[in-house]
């Protein structure tokens, strides 16, 4: 029996985009893998609606009812954020496909990869990452916050792969053992490295967005990688330990110093200096103080258990 793919993309607010996505990756990519006789008839693209506010679930009905043989759809019942409509839609791809890649919808990872990455496959790799080899095309900004972020988290110590985001493939095996994980705070691209099982990686160009804006604004993004941190490494509290104890020893040296001059009648009568500690100390004390309260955050999330999304409409063949 041929192997079943669904692809699977996340979209909000994407009208701009979807049209010309679901037919470079449906009615040319998608058609030619079952032609070819890669990939059996039953595969689809599985748009994810993610709340969309604009006419993107409308034109993914449309597409659906022009040909259900290739595209499905499911609306969540808000926007729940990008990681949690794909896992939605991870989900819900298991149950019915040997193997799910996952995309954007605004076409930036290169679809030619996909054939790369059925090939890693059918060559036993559970897990295939989609990594960027050039990001000449993001901005200089993006290029530098997002690398920066990558060689930042592999120095707490989390196992990520560089340069790689959301583009992947995973074997329907590996999707039962990633629905094992039941954390609410959602950071995939970690927790996928967890997983275990063969892996292996294809190298593609990230081109520029093809139509739409960015859904990523700068607050967005950076919350993101404060979520990755922060839910992945405990390294920040361990430093912050360590930053007090430093501050500490260094007020002993101070007070020693400060008796050494009052016995040898230097007093000074400093006042800028004591006002620049007290900010400096003030700030630090804060900082400290948000990164420790990032953490309880994040218990007082995982100990509530919501639920992570809602499915409101699905849209398959077969339903
Ligand atoms: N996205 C989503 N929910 C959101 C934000 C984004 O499903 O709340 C989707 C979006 O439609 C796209 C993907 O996530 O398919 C990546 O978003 P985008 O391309 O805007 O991010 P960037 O490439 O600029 O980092
Ligand atoms: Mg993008």
């Amino acid at each position: 029996m041929r192997t079943c793919l669904y692809i699977v993309v996340p979209c909000y607010n994407e009208e701009a985009c979807i049209d010309l996505t679901a037919s470079i990756l449906g009615q040319e990519k998608l058609s030619q893998l079952v032609l070819n006789g890669i990939i059996s008839q039953d595969s689809r693209i599985l748009f994810i609606n993610d709340g969309s506010t604009d006419k993107t679930w409308e034109k993914i009905v449309n597409l659906h009812n022009k040909n259900p043989d290739l595209y499905s759809g499911l609306s969540l019942t808000r926007n729940r954020g990008h990681q949690n409509a794909l896992l939605a839609g991870l989900m819900y791809a298991r149950t019915k496909a040997d193997v799910v890649i996952s995309m954007d919808a605004d076409l930036q990872d290169d679809v030619n990869a996909i054939d790369k990455m059925l090939e890693k496959y059918f060559n036993g790799s559970d897990i295939v990452y989609g990594v960027r080899s050039s990001r000449k095309k993001d901005s200089f900004f993006k290029r530098f916050t997002a690398e920066s972020f990558y060689k930042f988290m592999s120095w707490c110590g989390v196992d990520i792969v560089f340069n790689h985001a959301d583009f992947r493939l995973m074997s329907r095996k590996s999707l039962d053992k990633l629905s094992e994980f039941k954390e609410v705070n959602l950071f995939l691209r970690a927790i996928v490295p967890l997983i275990g099982y063969k892996t292996s990686s294809v190298y593609y160009k990230r081109e520029e967005r093809k139509a739409g804006e960015s859904k990523y604004p700068l607050k967005k993004m950076l919350s993101f990688a404060i979520e990755g941190i922060t839910s992945f490494s405990d390294k920040p509290i361990r430093y912050i330990t360590k930053l007090g104890l430093l501050v500490f020893c260094l007020s002993i040296i101070m007070l020693i110093y400060s008796c050494v001059n009052w016995y040898r009648g230097e007093t000074v009568i400093g006042w800028a200096s004591i006002i620049c500690s007290i900010w400096a100390l003030g700030g630090m004390v804060l900082f400290c103080m948000g990164v420790i309260g990032e953490y309880i955050g994040k218990i007082y999330l995982e100990t509530k258990h919501r639920p992570p999304y809602f499915i409101s409409e699905i849209i398959d063949k077969d339903e």
